[in-house]
């Protein structure tokens, strides 16, 4: 990789045809625009570049225009880059990010056929202990390791295969390609055999009674060793609210979506999120999820339940009609969500999804009428975001959190959504700015997906990657990048207290609070991805 930036910030995928074309420079004067046989196609006269506040850059987003298919090349006074705007140009980078997902996969062999070079053994299939009851030993394999670590969650993996779903539910020409995966072949899309490998993995984490462990982890975090050497004992930790209605929402989505393809096992994920649903009413208080003593593995931890039940309740009205589960959903909304919001924390954009794209009219007044208005009205305040930064990024400077990553592809599918239920075109534009800047046109001059764009991130915080002795990392995973609400202290010792928010980021292995992966950073990407893949609706 070059270590040098360019002054010249573009998606390192290309473009797609019939999409505009953006680019961010770093530079006074014109900038030239010239086709593959080196004639000018424009010449743009750059504004004096204002100040980015999260990056203080000086900096224009260009706006290109839409661009025919073929190779270009930008110029800004001695510095020149190439790019292509192709039809369908980030298929290749939309099904690598759910390829990760394969990478990902625990219990199971990864064989040379379908992970090459990454291939390893089976790991994590030793019999996991109860925690709380030590006496109970269970057999629960399968899932997906969540980030970097080697654990498995049942919130995060729960919000992973909704994002997964609904992207192909909505989107399903832009993201079912084969993956090459065991399953390929089998008639079934490569994204739903994907999801169901977690699928099938949640069915195993609840109880008898009906709730869900919060997650299958070790009582620590595995040193940077292949998941196959980490033999050390698993734990089904306590029962979580949040878990149990993810779960539940998932299963029910999840029902609906695999039904026509294995009724079996679509009726048995049905079933599964009906008795979380029974425990959630026999449990009505909250009780937030706290590690045990002497377990230092992942938290996940959320101050409600309420967006985790919304999305439960909606899911399960879509899934059964039964007027029950809309009340609850009606009474949960008004108590006020983030609709907007779709990462493990904030579950609540995943109802909106089922209420403004599934059940429309049928969710009735509030969650269809109301909702919507609500909805709509808070993408303005995402757009106002992404029109206030010099690259179009839709994150305030003090929003550069831990997985950075999930905000800006959540903003993209809120805006995505807003796109298609208005018809705007400003609003589907702005979500391509979020594509554009995980794919390389941001402050760093960074691909944030490994294995993709001229400059990819190489070190992820990644255990397989890390010790696998490969160059390259394992690839499709996208980094969490910038991050300078909490960092490690080692992270601060290098960048100190002066480097801006959206550069606060360290490409190296041991930083995971800026350069970690996670299986719900990818899935959000693909939604975006699979979208864009499409056609222009609007
Ligand atoms: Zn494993």
């Amino acid at each position: 990789m070059n270590a040098e930036t360019s002054v010249l910030r573009i998606n390192q995928e290309g473009y797609t045809e019939g999409l505009p074309v953006s680019a961010a420079v770093l530079a006074d004067g014109p900038v030239i625009l010239r086709n593959a046989a080196g004639e000018t196609v424009r010449t743009f006269s750059v504004a004096p570049p204002e100040t980015d506040p999260a990056s203080g850059d000086k900096v224009t987003l260009l706006d290109l225009g839409l661009l025919e298919a073929g190779d270009y090349e930008l110029q800004a006074g001695a510095v020149r880059r190439r790019f292509a705007v192709r039809s369908q140009a980030w298929n290749s980078v939309t099904h690598a990010l759910l390829k990760g997902l394969y990478y990902q996969r625990c219990g199971c062999e990864l064989d040379p056929v379908h992970a090459g070079q990454y291939s390893h053994p089976a790991c994590h299939t030793a019999p996991a202990m109860d925690w709380e009851d030590r006496s109970i030993r269970r057999r629960v394999t399968g899932g997906w390791h969540d980030a970097g670590d080697y654990g498995k969650y049942v919130g995060p993996g729960a919000v992973t295969v909704g994002h997964l779903l609904y992207a192909w539910k909505l989107f399903p020409r832009g993201c079912s390609d084969p993956l090459n995966i065991p399953e390929s072949g089998n008639g079934v899309p490569d994204i739903l055999n994907e999801a169901r490998y977690e699928l099938e993995w949640l069915l195993q984490m609840q109880r008898s009674d009906g709730a869900f462990h919060h997650k299958l982890t070790k009582d620590h975090f595995a040193p940077f060793i292949m998941p196959q050497d980490d033999l050390d004992p698993e734990y089904l930790m306590p029962v979580g609210w949040c878990a149990t209605a993810d779960a539940c929402a998932c299963l029910a989505l999840a029902f609906r979506v695999y039904r026509s393809f294995d009724e079996a096992f679509a009726n048995r994920m049905l079933l599964s999120a009906r008795r979380a649903w029974d425990w959630l009413q026999a449990n009505p208080d909250f009780k937030p999820y706290v590690n045990p003593e002497g377990v230092r593995t992942g938290w996940y931890g959320c101050r409600s339940d309420a967006d985790d039940r919304f999305w439960a309740a909606c899911e399960l009205f879509a899934a059964t009609g039964e007027k029950q589960f809309r009340e609850s959903a009606e009474k949960l909304y008004a108590s006020g969500l983030q609709i907007t919001q779709f990462g493990w924390a904030e579950v609540a954009g995943m109802g909106a999804l089922c209420c403004l794209f599934d059940l429309k009219e049928a969710a009735g007044e509030i969650l269809w009428t109301r909702l919507r208005e609500d909805f709509i009205s808070r993408c303005e305040d995402i757009l106002v975001l992404s029109r206030a930064s010099g690259y179009g990024t839709a994150l305030a400077p003090d929003g550069y959190v831990w997985g950075s990553i999930l905000p800006i592809m959540g903003g993209a599918m809120a805006m995505i959504m807003a796109a298609l239920l208005t018809g705007r075109q400003d609003m589907r534009n702005a979500a391509l700015l979020q594509w554009h800047y995980a794919l390389g046109m941001n402050a760093l001059d960074l691909c944030f997906v490994t294995g993709c764009g001229e400059r990819p991130v190489m070190h992820p915080h990644h255990r397989p990657s890390g010790a696998d002795s490969i160059d390259a990392p394992v690839p499709g995973l996208i980094s969490g990048g910038p991050n300078n609400k909490i960092c490690f202290p080692q992270t601060r010792e290098k960048l100190g207290e002066n480097v801006p928010p959206a550069k606060y980021f360290l490409d190296e292995t041991p930083s995971a609070d800026t350069n970690e992966i996670a299986i719900y950073w990818n899935s959000p990407a693909v939604f975006v991805g699979a979208y864009f893949n499409l056609p222009p609706l609007c």
